[in-house]
């Protein structure tokens, strides 16, 4: 039987582990802390394949498939695990606050429905009768009837339990710090304290810290932290029932109401190396911003503040393909779309991995990319 390590157990690498498992390998999961303790569990758990974009790109093809995936990616690892994760094709609401918002997302409903997107422009009267929480001065907005939202932390959960009832080992607080390599073939990774673990098949799914572990090895591989501040607030009654995008250009906030009542709020951008802070100003600039759309939020109590690193490469697109050195897979670089391209990127490196098939959708996703903009 093939030995696989797979170096990092965020959703990336226990996605890949899980389906990896239905072909009979050897499979183990490396993790430097906690199994799902990092992007995957600080996350909002959108699942935002178009309310995520104010341009067309080819890119925005990759994440509708993916989002497409959801329901059977949750189904089986619900199944698998015994945990519900509250997958919801809840649909998603863009709000315009001003005449700039609604000229642009006027813009956004014109291409979105010239590439046979379904997608609905509406009034600021149809908004709020879907939504009766959200604010007056609303004037129009767009509804995506098929984005979601799943409880990534459930899922993280569901991910760690099923991988272990498939018999995938997951081995804690052991960090990976480089690669055994032998005539230009992986056959290891070795770890800080120097211990050293065998395997046929390396697969670096460490997500922000990715390319500390193979940047040496691999020309240009270079990933970094954005750090993203996070907030919750604990409602005693549902007061809504759709994800609200309510960020235009890079600008403004969002809201995701959980089952249990729970309001998560996002989110800050900052390129700040690996601090992983919260800070009085980040916080206040997402309530803010979130209270102006659901001026009933003002009244709830914070339940919790939290932060961390989404991984992104130069280009802002996912890192997934073979690299020069035989049988290292890369699977990094989700940016702010990690939890929904999970099922897509386990497919992808399923194919790359047991039919040495690039699936077309990521054949612009190799790190050999970066091999002319150094
Ligand atoms: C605030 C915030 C909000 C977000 N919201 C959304 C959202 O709504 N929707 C969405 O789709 N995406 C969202 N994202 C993005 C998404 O969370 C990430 O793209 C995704 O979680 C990346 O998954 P990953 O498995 O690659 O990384 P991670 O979850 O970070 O996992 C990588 C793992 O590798 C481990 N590791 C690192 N180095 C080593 C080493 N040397 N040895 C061993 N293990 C190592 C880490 O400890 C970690 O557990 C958000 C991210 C943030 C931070």
């Amino acid at each position: 039987m093939k030995k696989i390590m797979v170096i990092g157990a965020g959703i990336i690498g226990l996605s890949i582990s899980y389906y990896l498992k239905k072909h009979n390998f050897d499979i183990t999961l490396i993790e430097k802390n906690k199994a799902g303790m990092e992007a995957s569990y600080a996350a909002a758990g959108m699942l935002a394949a178009q309310s995520e974009f104010d341009f067309y790109e080819d890119f925005m093809d990759f994440c509708i498939k993916s989002r497409n995936m959801y329901l059977d990616y949750c189904n089986e690892i619900e199944k698998a695990s015994g945990i519900n994760v509250e997958y919801q094709k809840s649909g998603m609401i863009r709000p315009a606050l001003n005449e700039d918002h609604e000229k642009h997302l006027r813009a956004n409903h014109q291409w979105q429905k010239s590439k046979g997107f379904e997608i609905e422009f509406l009034s600021g009267k149809e908004i709020r009768e879907i939504e009766p929480s959200l604010s007056k001065n609303i004037i129009s907005g767009l509804y995506s009837k098929d984005d979601g939202q799943v409880n990534n932390r459930k899922l993280m959960q569901a991910l760690i339990i099923a991988n272990k009832k498939i018999g995938n080992k997951i081995i804690e607080n052991t960090e990976i710090k480089g690669h055994l390599i032998k005539n230009n073939r992986i056959i290891g990774v070795k770890t800080c304290n120097d211990e050293t673990f065998n395997a046929d098949i390396v697969i670096n799914t460490a997500g922000s810290w990715s390319s500390l572990i193979s940047k040496d090895l691999i020309p240009n591989f270079n990933v970094k932290p954005i750090l993203g501040q996070m907030v919750s607030l604990q409602s005693d009654k549902p007061l809504l029932n759709k994800v609200i995008f309510a960020s235009i250009l890079g600008k403004g906030g969002y809201i995701v109401p959980r089952r249990n009542n729970e309001i998560i709020l996002g989110s800050t951008m900052e390129d700040a190396g690996f601090e992983k802070t919260v800070t009085e100003e980040g916080i206040n600039s997402i309530l803010q911003k979130c209270n102006e759309v659901v001026p009933e939020l003002k009244k709830l109590k914070i339940k919790e503040t939290w932060s961390g690193f989404r991984p992104f490469a130069s280009d802002n697109l996912p890192i997934i393909g073979k690299t020069s050195i035989e049988n290292l897979v890369l699977a990094t670089a989700h940016g702010r779309n990690g939890i929904l391209l999970a099922p897509i990127t386990a497919k992808a490196v399923e194919e790359l991995v047991t039919n040495d098939k690039i699936m077309p959708e990521i054949k612009d996703f190799g790190v050999e990319r970066f091999n002319n903009k150094a």
